[in-house]
């Protein structure tokens, strides 16, 4: 291996030369405190920025073993680290000379979630960051000085404080690992608790506005405290701290949770928080004691989307012209038959927890009332609303829901729990509404015709996912964290409401990739080939989904998605198709 006088004296021989000469730098070069790979040299200052990797021997990092004796540990120490890294990038990188990208640093750190990704990955023997940087240049002439500045001063000073235990805030970083634990023995103890969800006392669910994920803070922020009759409490220990915590907050059962209350008290601000916290988050998030079973699946309706042969029978049937609705395809769905379609879809691969809210809700999907079905008899009416399959989801097919329904009374008589929000805070109001129901029947039928038939697992066929572009034949690319271009095709993921991050969605179009090369075989279901997909990851993580990675080894930024995005995007292709049944 060379060194890294070498890579100086590089830099320096090129300096003033076309960028191409840059190409003469890939390669690994020994620091005296770490290895530096340079595995891919952009091709001009506006190009992505270089990919290179920072690898430092346990010898020198010294981050101790028993702080990762597992596998959700390591997901948060590696996610911490890379926090790190980015912090120490801030520090020290300072404004370079040049065009484009020129001098700056990046690494691909989470958010408020906490998640598996590729940016950091540790191992007994070394811990590795995986970072990018803009090669200087003036125009297309390489800066060499300026590059020397950034590789061989500014990259080992972010060694020094982001990558070596003895420079890292030790109390920090425990109490980040432990709390991320914490988030996940909660998780797998809701279902034996008979839990749909937690939020613990204390939890700050409002964020700062509409588009920052960082909570609200100030003096008219509410704390979140749940009322006596919901309270419960999980007991954790820690072997790390040694210690024991108990944590309090508000248990919502399985079953169907209705979340009522006025206008502006808080409803969407839970569900939304319910929403996230299928992922773990960070201390200080203020949600990062808010769990939620993690097969929970966000429903709304979302008119234009394609949907490609699902049985959509249990909530539309006798559309107008006879369109088949136990197959159901469209190019351009309506809000009810694209809420149905997404429900379908999530029970298809395994979600038991439907998040709804009223506001992003197609209105006849629904309800119907009373004077509604008087007007327009059900013999007219193709939709059998949501309020008359909710409780069947629940007794049938072990699917809860927790359903924001500030506008309707009709959910009273299928409600189990009914938590109304006043002045951001929950309150019980579940014995008044039963007596509400009792005093006040409601006049309206139920209107099930049939009850719903098992979920048959549709089988995509691999031919229909196309990923060639122009003289490619593998082009996958994001624009945003809304939509995957994979060969032509571009995929929508805006109403996918769960989906966090650009590095998810980038996952999410490789993964599809992956899957039609390795699984997809014209015999497995969705179901299969995303428990398939998940089984992949567990057991090899994310590197190995960019196409370039034998050959660069730097996997570019993929944090790890759920099977319910990865599916999301898969029904919302415009060419997919499925076997016919
Ligand atoms: P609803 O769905 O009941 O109409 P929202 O959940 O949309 O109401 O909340 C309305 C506003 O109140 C939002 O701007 C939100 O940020 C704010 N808010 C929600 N919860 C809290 C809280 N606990 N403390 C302070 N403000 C809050
Ligand atoms: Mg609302």
């Amino acid at each position: 291996m060379l060194d890294a006088q070498h890579l100086k004296q590089t830099l320096s021989n090129i300096n003033s030369r076309g960028y191409k000469a840059y190409n003469q730098i890939k390669g690994n070069f020994g620091f005296p405190d770490f290895e530096l790979f340079i595995d891919h040299v952009q091709g001009d200052p506006f190009a992505q920025p270089s990919k290179i990797r920072i690898r430092v021997s346990q010898s020198i990092a010294k981050i101790p073993n028993d702080l990762w004796p597992n596998a959700i540990r390591k997901i948060a120490v590696e996610d911490f680290i890379a926090r790190e890294v980015r912090i120490a990038i801030k520090k020290t990188v300072t404004p370079k000379k040049g065009t484009g990208k020129s001098g700056l640093i990046y690494i691909d750190a989470g958010g408020q979630e906490v998640l598996e990704r590729t940016a950091v990955v540790i191992t007994k023997d070394w811990i590795e960051s995986r970072i990018q940087v803009g090669l200087p240049a003036n125009g297309r002439t390489i800066l060499g000085f300026e590059a020397i500045e950034v590789l061989c001063n500014e990259i080992p000073i972010i060694v020094e404080q982001s990558l070596k235990w003895k420079n890292i805030d030790q109390i920090d970083f425990t109490h980040f690992v432990e709390c991320v634990e914490n988030q996940a023995l909660i998780r797998r103890q809701l279902g034996e608790e008979n839990l749909s969800a937690f939020v613990a006392n204390g939890s700050i669910l409002p964020r700062a506005s509409g588009v920052s994920d960082k909570p609200l803070t100030g003096n008219n922020v509410v704390v979140f405290q749940s009322p006596k009759t919901f309270e419960t409490s999980f007991e954790l220990k820690n072997p790390i701290s040694d210690g024991k915590t108990i944590i309090h907050g508000m248990g919502i059962p399985k079953g169907i949770t209705l979340i009522v209350g006025g206008g502006y008290h808080g409803k969407s601000t839970l569900l939304k928080a319910l929403e996230k916290c299928v992922y773990p988050h960070i201390p200080g998030d203020g949600r990062e004691y808010v769990i939620t079973n993690p097969d929970a699946v966000k429903i709304r309706a979302e008119d234009g989307r394609r949907i490609e042969k699902v049985n959509i029978d249990p909530f539309i049937t006798n559309l107008p012209q006879s369109i088949n609705t136990d197959s159901f395809c469209s190019e351009d769905a309506s809000g009810s038959t694209s809420q149905a379609a997404n429900i379908m879809e999530a029970l298809e691969v395994g979600c038991n927890l439907l998040l709804l809210d009223e506001d992003t809700s197609a209105t006849n999907f629904m309800v119907r009332d009373a004077r509604m079905q008087k007007l327009v008899h059900k013999d007219q009416e193709p939709i059998t609303p949501f309020v008359d399959r909710v409780q069947e989801l629940y007794e049938n097919q072990e699917v809860s829901t927790i359903l924001v329904m500030g506008g309707s009374g009709d959910y009273f008589d299928v409600a189990d729990t009914v938590i109304k929000m006043q002045e951001y805070l929950p309150h019980n109001v579940g014995d008044e509404t039963r007596k509400i129901v009792k005093d006040h029947p409601t006049q309206r039928q139920v209107e099930s015709p049939k009850p719903m038939e098992q979920i048959l697992g549709r089988i995509p066929i691999s031919s229909s996912f196309d990923s060639s572009r122009g003289r490619k034949q593998v082009k996958i690319d994001i624009q945003g964290q809304d939509k995957i271009i994979y060969g032509t095709e571009m995929i929508d993921l805006r109403f996918v409401d769960q989906l966090l991050e650009t590095s998810q969605t980038r996952a999410i179009g490789h993964a599809i990739y992956f899957a039609t090369q390795s699984i997809m075989s014209e015999s497995e279901s969705l179901e299969e080939i995303l428990n398939c997909l998940d089984d992949y990851f567990n057991k090899n993580g994310l590197d190995s989904l960019d196409p370039f990675y034998q050959k660069e080894k730097h996997p570019g930024n993929f944090s790890r998605p759920r099977k319910y995005e990865i599916a999301a995007a898969i029904n919302r292709m415009r060419s997919l198709k499925i076997l016919k049944n």
